[in-house]
């Protein structure tokens, strides 16, 4: 996927859910792309979101996902030690506290030296993550697994995290349709429960930070855990507070709807029911446990019970 290159930084930017405007997370840029660009990146998330709807047959999946990575760049990276460290990355952006870059099997984060301490700081928010006994499902497959750290030249340093083959970044599929949105808000519901019962706010719960595999409707909360620590305490200069986990997956979800996120999302009948709408734009109860029953209720209202027979709810019931 080819990468729109920040004017002011040189970093690579990242692009709302219609293609219409780059921004840099780095230096704060935005820039509106021509029509070619717009036309390009529309193109692509059409065929990301292909995805959803490809057969069960693995040979295809697999034929879909190689002509994928057949657009991947290449990053080269030398450690202190001599190493060479080669990156075959899908997708990369530029964010204020590092570089990432998304490979087929892990996500790779690039830290400038002035950022060195995010390592710390994501193994240690990572290494706070407790799973309740009642877990059947592997909860901690949905959250951050490192798979090495390197030391580079200039006190820079590497991070890398494990993710499967069939996952993506979120951001890369463009606004969805309130069904599809449906499930993500699910799945984050479900992650935001798991952040809850260990007290911990990931200030920076966003599309660039969750991966969704399209096959299985599944969602990952892997990036940004610099950003995430105790309830009521300070992260690099951030106050963290597990309120903020259910505002921003109200904020990705009226992203993927098309909407900014200080925006109200305006409902449209099927699409966007009335009741989508008003979870989307409405306060979060008062804890992550109670949103998900809240929202439990407005998903049936919304889409209705029988026609979200993939929608189990049994993954709240280990909450409550
Ligand atoms: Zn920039």
């Amino acid at each position: 996927m080819k990468n729109i290159l920040c004017k002011n930084c040189g970093g690579s930017m990242i692009l709302d859910a219609s293609a219409t405007t780059a921004h840099c997370k780095y230096c704060g840029s935005t820039y509106v792309l021509n029509h070619e660009d717009t036309d390009y990146y529309k193109q692509f998330y059409q065929r990301m979101r292909s995805f959803f709807t490809l057969s069960k047959d693995e040979q295809e999946r697999r034929l879909k996902a190689d002509e994928l990575w057949e657009t991947a760049e290449d990053k080269k990276f030398e450690c202190l030690d001599g190493r060479e460290i080669e990156v075959k990355y899908l997708y990369s952006f530029k964010d204020t506290a590092a570089d990432s870059y998304t490979a087929r099997r892990n996500i790779i984060y690039h830290f400038e030296e002035k950022n060195a301490d995010c390592v710390e700081q994501f193994r240690k928010a990572i290494s706070m993550l407790d799973y309740p006994s009642a877990d059947t499902k592997s909860l901690s497959d949905f959250f951050p697994h490192i798979s090495g750290g390197f030391e580079l030249e200039n006190g820079e340093r590497l991070l890398v995290i494990k993710k499967g083959e069939d996952e993506y970044p979120l951001r890369l599929f463009g606004t969805l349709s309130g069904r599809h949105v449906a499930w993500i808000i699910s799945r984050l519901e479900n992650l935001c429960c798991v952040l809850e019962y260990n007290g911990l706010a990931h200030e920076d719960l966003n599309i660039d930070s969750v991966y969704i595999n399209p096959y299985d409707h599944t969602a990952y909360l892997y990036g940004n855990w610099w950003s995430a620590g105790k309830h009521n305490t300070h992260t690099r200069g951030i106050f963290l507070d597990v309120e903020d986990n259910l505002i921003n997956l109200r904020k990705i979800a009226k992203e993927l709807l098309g909407f900014k996120a200080d925006e109200k999302v305006i409902p449209d009948g099927e699409n966007i029911p009335q009741a989508l709408a008003d979870f989307i734009n409405g306060t979060p109860k008062v804890n992550a446990y109670e949103d998900f029953a809240y929202w439990d209720e407005m998903l049936i209202k919304a889409f209705g019970e029988r026609k979200f027979i993939n929608m189990d709810t049994e993954d709240g019931e280990i909450y409550k």
